[in-house]
């Protein structure tokens, strides 16, 4: 992409003196303190402690999910997945395209080869058909040695559950382990069941912005002991038990202190609130929002229940009399408020421009005309309302 093709992100602080309003801010619920001074009046002030395992339980009970282990970010949780998984250099690794960059960087971390592919429309979330076609492609030698990806990384994009059974099955079918990327995704189920526990392994994250927040962490988890009781050793520098420090393969030093780990346990006790208030934000959206023919809504797909992380729009200028998103961001931009184009497709960031991809423009074009309006849990009815008001005037207004 081009140097001016890139959208520059806005001074502030802007002429008007509004109060600002965050894209996703952490949210505290009271108790978090309480945990960290516990931490603080026992001298746990360490990567392990009471905290760090009472959080991994409390992560363990919410999610079904077997066994956690906490670690310093969601991304050292892929990292973790990826190396377990035998994931090395010169190996494929499919990964779906529209995510953060977290999603794929561990994969180059590990001198593996992405392969990106497209969404589907239902959720925005990894394409069945065309991680069909990459592993196809791959195994006929497409791009390269002829060979079957180590591992398949997908994404509940926005906290929306991606075709969970239909991606599985054809997995399954070749026989290809999938890491659900769950980092957006905490709260959120499809079919009763949590999001996070539909892979071999599944990660969370717990960064600032996330739906609760360690002010930086993440979780791996598994049903699998064997993966998280790996994951634990890797993650204090693959100590070997003795005396001494011994080792016998490359370690990370990716565990989550405990001082976090007491603000994660203090989160957890509020999360299905947290859940609630965004989907509360998301609806509040929709009814004000959504009788213009030019904004665009992702329903919920039959069996899912999103967390509803950020509340995404599309806009169609077609449908708007030529309003684009921009018009909208930039106007919110300007009294003050933080909104966000979706994420730009990792088979189109500079970083990955020459990886192989599969698929069509549908992550594109959610990337073109899509936007995340704020959806911290902690906006009050007059954020929402000052938001919703800037938004219908865009919307309102006659081009000239
Ligand atoms: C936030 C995020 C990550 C990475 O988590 P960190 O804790 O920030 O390292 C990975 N994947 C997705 C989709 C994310 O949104």
């Amino acid at each position: 992409m081009q140097e001016e093709n890139i959208p520059k992100t806005e001074n502030f602080p802007p002429a008007i003196s509004q109060s600002k309003i965050w894209l996703s801010a952490p949210h505290m619920g009271g108790r978090e303190q309480s945990f960290v001074q516990e931490a603080f009046d026992s001298n746990w002030v360490a990567p392990i402690g009471p905290n760090v395992t009472g959080f991994e339980e409390d992560i363990i009970n919410y999610a079904n999910c077997g066994h956690a282990v906490a670690l310093s970010s969601g991304t050292a949780a892929i990292h973790l997945a990826l190396v377990m998984l035998d994931v090395r250099p010169g190996d494929f690794v499919i990964c779906q395209s529209f995510t953060f960059s977290a999603s794929a960087n561990p994969i180059g971390y590990l001198g593996a080869i992405p392969v990106f592919v497209d969404s589907e429309p239902e959720t925005w979330n990894l394409c069945p058909q065309a991680l069909e076609d990459a592993v196809k492609a791959c195994i006929n030698g497409k791009w390269g040695e002829r060979k079957l990806p180590k591992a398949i990384v997908y994404v509940d994009l926005y906290g929306m559950p991606a075709r969970v059974e239909t991606i599985s099955e054809v997995a399954g079918r070749f026989g290809i382990p999938l890491i659900e990327d769950a980092a957006e995704a905490l709260g959120s189920r499809f079919k009763g069941n949590k999001c996070g526990t539909f892979g071999k392994i599944g990660i969370y994250s717990f960064n600032g912005n996330k739906i609760i927040t360690t002010s930086g962490g993440g979780a791996l988890v598994s049903k699998s002991e064997k993966y998280v009781e790996k994951a634990r050793v890797l993650a204090m520098q693959a100590r070997e038990d003795a005396p001494h420090y011994e080792h016998k393969e490359l370690g990370y030093n990716y565990r989550m202190s405990n001082i976090c780990a007491g603000i994660g346990r203090g989160q957890m006790e509020v999360l299905d609130l947290r859940v609630q208030q965004r989907r509360a934000i998301y609806e509040k959206y929709k009814a004000a929002l959504g009788r213009y023919p030019g904004i665009q809504f992702l329903e919920e797909p039959e069996g899912a229940f999103s967390n509803r992380w950020l509340s995404a729009v599309v806009v169609k200028p077609e449908l708007s009399d030529g309003k684009c998103r921009e018009d909208i961001r930039l106007a919110l931009a300007k009294d003050n408020i933080e909104s966000r184009p979706l994420w730009k497709p990792l088979h189109l960031q500079p970083v990955f421009e020459a990886m192989p991809y599969m698929g069509g423009t549908l992550a594109s074009d959610l990337f073109r005309d899509g936007l995340c309006l704020p959806s911290g849990s902690n906006l009050g009815t007059d954020d929402l309302d000052r938001i919703i008001t800037i938004v219908k005037d865009v919307l309102e207004e006659t081009k000239l």
